[in-house]
């Protein structure tokens, strides 16, 4: 793959320039000039070139023996023995994405002593489960967890590969995309199945979010993506599910390490933890100021739940970052999201909008949040706010 100018037919018009989403376009000497460095291959520029001067060959070459890749595996993720919940939320997805396919699901399970959780990934949707117990693989290690998981692609050849977006599922499946030449689709908020293709689609925001887009991985395989935790509902437990555990073995040098883990350190935070709260109260601009937040704190307190804001407000600083919601903070999955004088932007709505139930309270009737609202209120929110408050209060006597 890659992208040049024709010099020759270059005629110095500058419309290249200004299609260019990336800036990556200059021109010197009267001739368009490409910086690499920024250039994404988007071939926008390709398709705005009157004279033909831009020359773009895009990589054809596909994986080898592609149509054997069956299956969709999920990556087990795990910490201290126990199994992260997004792995519960991607084996529900892949569960769909597999039936849609007629084809097996798959959960891949590293760690130690770690045999007695291969069952509740089998009742969670899974139909066998791939582990790797031994005290090499105990913690995450980058080298470690990377030569496995790659070991076992070659051997099984999966077509779909999910992992969390969490901070291991980034660094293990950017390494593994790398040595098996795959692409990987960061970030997913959708997921589904190409049916006439049987591709996966992966939607996910772009260009700051502004757009959804939807993209396919045709010539490679596995199709790999990462989603955040709360993206997607939870699988229920099937206690009647059968599956089967294949345990897979592995020689000193593909446990081998050339980073050795000294302790873990857990951070202490003092507040819940918006990403885990059943009920969050969230605050945005139209808070006018960080005073006002104990108006939401008290309503939180009163439902036991916690304080989450758009990143107006964390930008305003009047909280902190912490608790933002949203494409550049946290993603949350409630069981009630009640939302003051947030306006609801894209950017906003992708962090919370699978919550179960979103109560939107905001005084312009065409504010976009109630698109996305079970239940809104019109009004002003100092008025609504604490009068909730006072009839939760009343109602616990
Ligand atoms: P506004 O859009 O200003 O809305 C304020 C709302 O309050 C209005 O709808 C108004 O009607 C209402 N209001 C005012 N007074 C009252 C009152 N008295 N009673 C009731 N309602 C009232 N945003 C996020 O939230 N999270 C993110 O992670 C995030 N990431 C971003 C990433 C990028 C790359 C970009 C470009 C933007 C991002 N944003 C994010 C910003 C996002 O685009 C919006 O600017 C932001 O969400 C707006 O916050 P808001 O709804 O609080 O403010």
């Amino acid at each position: 793959m890659g992208i040049k100018i024709i010099n020759d037919k270059c005629v110095g018009c500058q419309i290249c320039t200004k299609v260019c989403p990336f800036g990556a376009i200059t021109m010197v000497n009267k001739k368009a000039v490409i910086d690499l460095d920024k250039c994404t291959l988007c071939s926008a520029c390709v398709d705005s070139c009157k004279f033909f001067a831009i020359e773009f060959k895009k990589d054809t070459k596909k994986t080898e023996y592609i149509e054997q890749y069956k299956g969709v595996w999920v990556f087990g993720e795990q910490k201290k023995g126990i199994i992260q919940p997004v792995v519960f939320e991607l084996l529900g997805k892949g569960r769909e994405l597999a039936d849609k396919l007629n084809t097996k699901l798959s959960c891949v399970l590293l760690g130690h002593n770690i045999k007695s959780k291969t069952q509740e990934l089998i009742y969670r949707g899974a139909d066998n489960v791939y582990v790797v117990d031994t005290p090499e693989t105990e913690h995450f290690l980058d080298d470690t967890y990377t030569k496995v998981f790659v070991s076992l692609i070659r051997k099984y050849r999966p077509e779909i590969i999910l992992c969390g977006a969490t901070t291991i599922g980034r660094a293990l499946m950017a390494r593994v995309a790398v040595r098996i030449h795959a692409g990987l689709t960061a970030d997913c908020t959708h997921l589904d199945i190409d049916t006439k293709e049987k591709i996966l689609l992966q939607t996910r925001p772009a260009f700051g979010g502004n757009i959804m887009a939807t993209i396919v991985t045709r010539n490679h395989r596995p199709q790999m993506s990462t989603v955040r935790h709360k993206v997607m509902k939870e699988r229920d437990v099937d206690n009647s599910r059968k599956g089967e555990v294949i345990e897979e073995k592995f020689d000193a040098q593909s446990l081998s390490s050339r980073t050795k883990l000294l302790d873990i350190v857990e951070e202490v935070s003092a507040t819940i933890n918006i990403a885990e709260a059943d009920i969050i109260v969230s605050g945005g601009r139209g808070m006018k100021g960080p005073e006002n937040f104990a108006m939401l704190e008290e309503l939180a307190k009163v439902l036991g739940g916690a304080v989450g804001s758009s990143r107006a407000a964390v930008d305003s600083g009047w909280m902190p970052y912490s608790h933002q919601v949203g494409q550049t903070g946290k993603t949350v999955c409630p069981k009630i999201y009640i939302a003051c004088g947030i306006s609801g932007q894209i950017q906003h709505l992708v962090g919370m909008q699978s919550s179960k139930t979103i109560i939107a309270i905001n005084q312009d009737p065409h504010a976009p949040i109630f698109n996305v609202a079970t239940y809104g209120m019109v009004g002003d929110l100092f008025t609504i706010v604490p009068l909730l408050t006072k009839k939760f209060k009343e109602s616990r006597k």
